[in-house]
């Protein structure tokens, strides 16, 4: 472990603190065998996006995440698919997601290794998840997905209608609509294949947007079964990834004409 959490390296009141701990746990997320290298490069894609959203939720993206959650509320069989990049990040909200909805977590990697599963596994059991699929599960594979890339449990992924999926590339959002799901995306680049295939695109930082998502779930698993149908069908994807890129544009354009930028 680098250590570099503690206060005396990272103190509370540097300006980037939230940014810098999200790089550290997923620099101890690699040194545990979670995270590969080349989730630390897309991690550095996300925090640009980031950056010129102003490193907030805005309503756009709790707009998705509401739908997401009335999704998980209402749908026959929903699944969390996690990464090791989610994993290092947010296993306690993973965790709690997944009891507040009762959609199981399943570990799906696209640099897929036994080892990485394992440790995966292992870390989110160590954060209060007592059932994890993805490992000793009956396989199967998502068809158009190319060796170990496509492999997922039967009885999790293969057989959802619903999957949530975050910090992810476009190929496997495209073979799981191609299979008949319904995706949302956490995916801080609205740009992305992923951002653009998702039925659901949640344009926020995959920490916060799980946090947010624990605290809709503990709210709207007491709604009737109408309720959260509605949310789903005033849902507007377009219109949410649209807005993602007005919020974009607006910081843009104010920073291009007075060259400071806006303080979120
Ligand atoms: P696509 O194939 O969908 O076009 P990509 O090639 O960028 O996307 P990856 O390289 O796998 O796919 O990158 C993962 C995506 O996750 C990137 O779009 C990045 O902006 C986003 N991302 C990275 N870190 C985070 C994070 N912490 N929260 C939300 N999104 C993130």
């Amino acid at each position: 472990m680098s250590g570099a959490l503690d206060e005396w390296v990272i103190p509370r009141s540097h300006p980037r603190y939230h940014s810098l701990v999200l790089r550290e746990r997923l620099v101890e997320g690699f040194e545990k065998g979670l995270v590969v290298p080349q989730g630390l490069i897309a991690h550095g894609r996300g925090e640009a996006f980031d950056y010129i959203l102003g490193e907030r939720t805005h309503p756009f993206a709790e707009r998705a995440v509401r739908a997401a959650v009335a999704y998980m509320l209402t749908s026959r069989h929903p699944v969390i698919s996690v990464n090791g990049n989610m994993a290092a990040l947010a296993p306690r909200e993973l965790v709690q997601l997944s009891e507040l909805t009762g959609a199981p977590l399943e570990v799906n990697l696209f640099y897929r290794s036994e080892e990485r599963v394992k440790a995966i596994v292992q870390h989110l059991r160590e954060h209060g998840a007592e059932v994890v699929l993805g490992l000793g599960c009956s396989k199967k594979r998502l068809p158009g997905l190319e060796s170990a890339r496509g492999i997922v449990c039967e009885e999790g992924i293969y057989s959802a209608d619903f999957v949530l999926v975050g910090i992810e590339d476009g190929d496997r959002t495209e073979a799981l609509r191609r299979a008949g799901k319904v995706v949302a995306a956490i995916d801080l680049n609205p740009f992305s294949r992923t951002a653009q295939k998702a039925d659901i695109t949640i344009v926020d930082e995959a920490t916060r947007a799980l946090r947010l998502a624990v605290r809709l779930a503990a709210e709207m698993r007491g709604w009737s079964r109408g309720r959260l149908e509605e949310v789903i069908q005033s849902y507007d994807n377009r219109a949410v990834l649209s807005e993602a890129f007005k919020a974009m544009l607006e910081r843009l354009s104010h920073a291009a004409s007075k060259g400071v930028i806006l303080e979120p």
